[in-house]
């Protein structure tokens, strides 16, 4: 090995430190750290990350990067070190490119709009988050500027969140899969629907843990590589693939909230924990692609947790745990998973409606980016959207537009890589039944460990060294389309729904 690079991976591995404690600072705040202790965390959090961004920024790294680039250094490099050096190499310059006081004032920027979102958001009054958004939307603007020169903001910012993506390609897939959800859901409220009654009932909080318990084993999620904690809101974060955290939220009232944010989050958790070990610590690593990332959490999710035979092997198990379903018969549960319903909220959405959700933040993403819609008109766009796509119209800004943060922090581009993941999803199904045979067979024998190690073998074990395009040209030699999609969806809701 030469010398540059060994000096290389000395510096990533102390980088790798820091973000070690980063990581460890933020699960700990997010988790269990008392209210008071809170202010001396996020000192900590500060110090610790703005080590790792000076790191990440340094001219000493611009040189060792610039080094390994020259032809001689390079090619001795082998595949995986050629990935890290290019990739690094391109952030690198791009972030270089924003000038340093205009990066920190976007910081300050982004933690004053969260909290005036979270300030609007409590008292549902936009006025008070309008101001931020558009200092948000302008930033945002003049970063794509620097970072992405010569390239369209929108399409900027959708390639940072899924890389490779672009606005033409979406508007592709977003038109087909529009065109034919309309009609069907129309029918699918036309039809009679499940009755609810029994998942109104209280369940209790400790039995819904030992269920997500249980579910976690089920699906493959490694207890020697992993960890559950609680939060207000679920989420998955790594250190490496050797320790990948999930936590949830139980709320007596909505026990399918609980299991379905396991199967969710352990989805993304078991994508992490099977990422090649040799790219821990390194941009080859963890999946950066929120489109892929989305795919396989949603495939565990929907495709595989919603399917009716993903149960058979547990649904003893679950009664036992939730004696209250006792009365419910599998076929009534199977129902009321996969119960369609027109919502205002779109992370309670279910897995078809949930397509109109994302639809919609995406026309809005380019009318404010694409049209210059001024802000002050965007909760009446907004509104109209609703009742456009889902005919119902929000009482009020907090179940309207101020629902979500994405916006408050300058994630705009985001939201699309959740109706890509299912889009992909549909692809992926469609090539496992061709290579493995039939889901429903091989979920009602038990056998979806299967499963999990075709996603491991084609998708998770390449972490970040694929793109989305890649992906999916390698695993389904097919051009992307939501097609396979929309087959899924017509095939399952006309049997479900008796249409
Ligand atoms: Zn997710």
């Amino acid at each position: 090995m030469s010398q540059l690079l060994e000096k290389f991976q000395d510096y990533l591995n102390e980088m790798k430190q820091y973000n070690h404690i980063v990581t460890l600072l933020y699960w700990d705040m997010r988790t269990c750290a008392p209210k008071l202790g809170q202010a001396d965390h996020v000192e900590a959090l500060t110090k610790f990350s703005s080590k790792s961004f000076e790191m990440g920024t340094s001219d000493e790294l611009g040189r060792m990067l610039d080094a390994l680039s020259e032809p001689q250094e390079y090619e001795a490099l082998d595949d995986t070190w050629k990935f890290i050096v290019t990739r690094m190499k391109r952030d690198y310059d791009r972030d270089k490119r924003i000038p340093a006081d205009v990066y920190e004032a976007y910081v300050r920027a982004q933690t004053e709009s969260g909290n005036a979102w979270e300030e609007a958001k409590n008292a549902s009054d936009f006025s008070v988050f309008a101001p931020h958004l558009e200092k948000m939307i302008a930033m945002t603007r003049e970063i794509a500027g620097y970072t992405d020169p010569g390239v369209e903001v929108y399409d900027a910012l959708l390639n940072q969140y899924e890389e490779g993506m672009d606005s033409a390609t979406i508007d592709r897939l977003f038109s087909e899969l529009k065109e034919e959800l309309i009609p069907l859901v129309d029918k699918i409220l036309a039809a009679e629907q499940p009755d609810d009654t029994a998942f109104c009932a209280c369940f209790d909080t400790d039995a819904q843990r030992k269920v997500q318990g249980m579910l976690l084993d089920y699906i493959g999620f490694s207890r020697d590589a992993g960890a559950v904690g609680e939060t207000e809101h679920p989420f998955t974060l790594n250190f490496s693939s050797r320790d990948v955290r999930v936590t949830n939220h139980y709320y007596e009232n909505a026990v399918l909230s609980s299991i379905f944010s396991a199967i969710h989050e352990g989805g993304h958790a078991i994508f992490e924990q099977n990422v090649n070990p040799d790219y821990n610590g390194t941009v080859a690593g963890s999946c950066r692609y929120m489109g892929i990332h989305e795919s396989q959490s949603r495939f565990y999710e929907n495709i595989l947790g919603r399917n009716r035979n993903f149960w058979t092997p547990v649904y003893e198990k679950l009664c036992g745990l939730l004696p209250q379903l006792a009365e419910v018969s599998e076929e009534d549960f199977y129902r009321e998973i996969n119960h369609v319903r027109n919502s205002l909220i779109r992370t309670e959405a279910d897995e078809v409606t949930y397509c109109f959700h994302i639809i919609l933040r995406y026309e809005m993403e380019k009318a404010i980016f694409r049209d210059n819609v001024p802000v002050k008109e965007l909760p009446a766009l907004w509104n109209q959207k609703m009742q456009e796509y889902l005919h119902v119209t929000p009482e009020n800004d907090a179940e309207g537009i101020l629902q979500d943060m994405h916006w408050s922090d300058g994630s705009f581009g985001y939201f699309p890589s959740y109706l890509l993941g299912s889009i992909y999803d549909g692809m992926f199904l469609d090539k496992i039944e061709e290579e493995l045979g039939s889901v429903d067979v091989i979920l009602a024998e038990g056998r979806i460990g299967e499963i999990t190690k075709w996603l491991n073998e084609k998708i998770h074990r390449y972490g970040s060294t694929r793109t989305p395009k890649e992906v999916i040209e390698k695993v389904c030699g097919k051009e992307i389309s939501s097609k396979p999609l929309l087959g899924y969806f017509k095939k399952k809701y006309t049997e479900v729904y008796r249409l």
